[in-house]
C-alpha cells in the first residue's frame, strides 16, 4: 500500500524558486574576471536564470542535451547552474585547468551543444573551437564592452543574449532522476570519466549539507565558495545555499591569499570551503603581514576543508588565529562529493586534548545517505577497529553508479557499492581515516595528475627503459610528482634533456618536480611497479 503523501519530484529549480520567494534580497557578490565587484540578489538571479532558460530554448538546446561551461565562480556561472539544469538540459562544468587536448576530448565526449566561457579563457576557446565538433554556439560570459576579439564561429555575448529574453518562464517538472549536471574526473587512469548527477541526487545532497552535523549551512551564513564551480559542483554548496538563502560570495579567478582575505573581510564571510592549497596561500599572505589579526578583523566561524588531508598545523592555525572551527570532509567527484564529515560527539568533551586532536585529523564519520564498507584483499569485510585497513567502498543516493557513456560497463561491486580507490581504516565510533590510495594518481593543489600519463611520456624517451611516478609530500601543493627512471642499457639519462622532452608533451603543472635515476624499480609478482614501496622509500625525498 502506498502512503498518501504528495509525490512531488525533487527539482533543482525548486531551490532557486525558494530562495527567490523567501530570500529575495539576500546578496550574491562576485568578483568578476573583468575586475570589478558585482552584486545581485537571489530574487534577481531567479529572473536571470529564467532569461537563460529562454535563451537556451532559442538556441535549440533540448532536455538532456549538454551545455558546457569553462568558468570561474561568479553570479553568471551560478545563473547557469539553475538556468541550464532547470530546463532539463545538463550543465557540464569543464575544468579549465586541464590541458587543451583533455578539454577538447571532454567537450566532444559530452557532446556539448553550447559552450559558455569566461573571457579569461577566450584564447583557449579560439584555439580549441575547430576541434569542438558538437558545439553550435560559443557564449562569452561578459558584456559587449568586454567581448574578446577572437575568431570563433557563432560567438555570442552573455549579457546581450540574456537581456533579449523575457523573465517569464515556468520551470518544467519531470522525473527527478533526470540528469542535471556533468563533471569529468581524471582520478583514474585512461581518459577522463564523466560523473552524471541527477536532480534527485543533487537536492538530497544539498539537504544533507544543511545538517548541523555536517556543514550546518543556513540563512545566517555568508558563504564564500573558494572551491571551484567546475569541481564537483563546488561541493554542492550553491544548491545548499539556495535551499536556505545564504548570502554567497564568489571570488572569480582571484584565489591568491590577499584577494581571499580582503573578500572575507569586506563581505563578512562566516563560512568558507576549499582545498588545503588555497588556505596555504592565505596563510602565506598572513605570514607576510603580521600586523593583521584575523580573529579581530574577520567573521569566519567555520572552514570546510576537503580534497586532501588537513594537517594539524592548518587545523590549529584556523582555531587559534581565526577562532574558526575546521570541518574536514572526505569525498570525491563521484560522491557529489560528500562521503564523510568530521565532527565530534558529545562525550568527546571529556577526552584528553591530544585524543580529540587525533580524532579531528581523521577524515570524518558517516552521514545519513552514505553506506561505508572496507574490503580486504580477498573481498572479505574488514572490521571497524581503527587499525585494520581495507579498500573503501560506498553506496548511496548521491554516489555514482557508473560513468557517462563509459564503455567499461558497471563500476559497482556485487552489493552495489562504488569502489573509491582509497584505502582507509574505520574505528569503533565510525571515524574514517585514509591511509593510502590504491588508484595510481597524484593530487596536486586539489587537481589530479595521472601518474600513468607522465610515465608513458617519460618511457617514450629513447634513453629511458622504465619510469615510475609517485607523489611526494609538498608544503604548498600537498603532493608533487617525482619521476624515477631506469636508463636503457648503454644509455645515460640527462635529466635536463628529459625534462625538456616532457615539457613538450605534458601540461606545465604535470611536470615532475624532480627526476631520480635508479638502477632498477621494485615490481609485484604480476610485474607491476610496486608503488607502495616506492612511496615509502621516497616519502621524505627533498624536492628542489
Ligand atoms: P574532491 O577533491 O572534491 O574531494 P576528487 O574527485 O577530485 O574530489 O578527489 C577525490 C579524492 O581526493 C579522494 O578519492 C581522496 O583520494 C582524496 N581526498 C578527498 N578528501 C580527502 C581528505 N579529506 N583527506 C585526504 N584525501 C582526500
Amino acid at each position: 500500500m502506498h502512503g498518501l503523501m504528495q509525490d512531488r519530484p525533487l527539482m533543482i529549480s525548486s531551490l532557486l524558486e525558494h530562495a527567490a520567494r523567501f530570500h529575495p534580497h539576500t546578496e550574491i557578490v562576485s568578483r568578476l574576471p573583468e575586475g570589478p565587484m558585482h552584486r545581485t540578489t537571489w530574487g534577481q538571479l531567479s529572473g536571470r536564470a529564467k532569461q537563460a532558460a529562454n535563451a537556451l530554448q532559442r538556441l535549440g538546446v533540448a532536455p538532456g542535451e549538454r551545455v558546457g561551461t569553462l568558468a570561474w565562480n561568479s553570479h553568471r556561472h551560478l545563473t547557469l547552474y539553475f538556468g541550464v539544469s532547470g530546463t532539463g538540459a545538463v550543465l557540464h562544468t569543464v575544468n579549465p585547468r586541464l590541458f587543451p587536448e583533455q578539454i577538447a576530448y571532454i567537450v566532444n565526449h559530452a557532446e556539448d551543444k553550447v559552450l559558455f566561457f569566461d573571457i579569461t579563457f577566450a584564447k583557449l576557446v579560439e584555439q580549441l573551437a575547430p576541434q569542438l565538433t558538437s558545439v553550435r554556439a560559443f557564449v562569452a560570459m561578459t558584456d559587449e564592452a568586454h567581448m574578446p576579439a577572437i575568431d570563433v564561429p557563432n560567438l555570442l555575448c552573455y549579457e546581450t543574449l540574456l537581456d533579449a529574453e523575457s523573465e517569464a518562464y515556468t520551470w518544467p517538472e519531470f522525473d527527478e532522476r533526470s540528469a542535471s549536471s556533468l563533471c569529468y574526473t581524471s582520478g583514474t587512469t585512461g581518459n577522463p570519466k564523466g560523473v552524471l548527477y541527477s536532480h534527485r541526487s543533487t537536492v538530497l545532497h544539498a539537504l544533507m549539507e544543511l545538517s548541523l552535523d555536517t556543514f550546518g549551512i543556513s540563512s545566517a551564513e555568508t558563504l564564500m565558495l573558494i572551491v571551484p564551480m567546475f569541481h564537483a559542483n563546488a561541493w554542492g554548496a550553491p544548491y545548499a545555499a539556495a535551499m536556505v538563502g545564504s548570502k554567497l560570495v564568489l571570488p572569480g579567478p582571484h584565489l591568491d591569499g590577499e584577494s581571499v582575505y580582503r573578500l572575507m573581510k569586506d563581505e563578512r564571510v562566516t563560512f568558507s570551503q576549499g582545498v588545503p592549497t588555497v588556505w596555504m596561500m592565505l596563510f602565506q599572505y598572513l605570514d607576510q603581514h603580521p600586523e593583521i589579526d584575523p580573529k579581530a578583523e574577520l567573521a569566519v566561524k567555520c572552514v570546510g576543508i576537503g580534497g586532501a588531508a588537513v594537517s594539524r598545523g592548518m587545523l590549529e592555525r584556523f582555531e587559534n588565529q581565526f577562532g574558526a572551527r575546521v570541518i574536514q570532509g572526505w569525498g570525491m567527484t563521484e560522491t557529489s562529493p560528500i562521503g564523510v564529515i568530521s565532527n565530534l560527539l558529545p562525550h568527546h568533551a571529556s577526552w584528553p586534548a591530544e585524543d580529540v586532536m587525533a580524532l579531528k585529523l581523521k577524515q570524518g564519520r558517516g552521514v545519513w545517505g552514505v553506506d561505508l564498507k572496507l574490503v580486504g584483499p580477498d573481498g572479505e569485510s574488514v572490521p571497524w577497529d581503527g587499525v585494520s585497513s581495507g579498500h573503501l567502498h560506498v553506496r548511496g543516493p548521491w554516489i555514482a553508479s557508473g560513468y557517462f557513456r563509459d564503455e567499461g560497463g558497471a563500476q559497482l561491486d556485487a552489493e552495489g557499492f562504488f569502489p573509491t580507490g582509497d584505502v582507509a581504516t574505520i574505528d569503533q565510533e565510525g571515524y574514517l581515516q585514509l591511509v593510502d590510495r590504491a588508484k595510481d594518481v597524484i593530487k596536486s593543489g586539489g587537481e589530479w595528475i595521472s601518474s600513468i600519463d607522465v610515465e608513458n611520456a617519460a618511457a617514450s624517451h629513447p634513453t629511458v627503459a622504465e619510469a615510475a611516478v609517485i607523489g611526494v609530500a609538498h608544503p604548498k601543493w600537498q603532493e608533487r610528482p617525482l619521476l624515477l627512471v631506469v636508463p636503457r642499457a648503454g644509455h645515460q639519462v640527462d635529466t635536463a634533456v628529459l625534462m625538456d622532452f616532457l615539457a613538450q608533451r605534458l601540461a606545465k603543472w604535470w611536470l615532475p618536480d624532480d627526476i631520480v635515476i635508479v638502477d632498477a624499480l621494485p615490481h609485484t609478482a604480476t610485474g607491476k611497479i610496486l608503488k607502495v614501496a616506492l612511496r615509502k622509500q621516497y616519502r621524505e625525498h627533498a624536492l628542489p
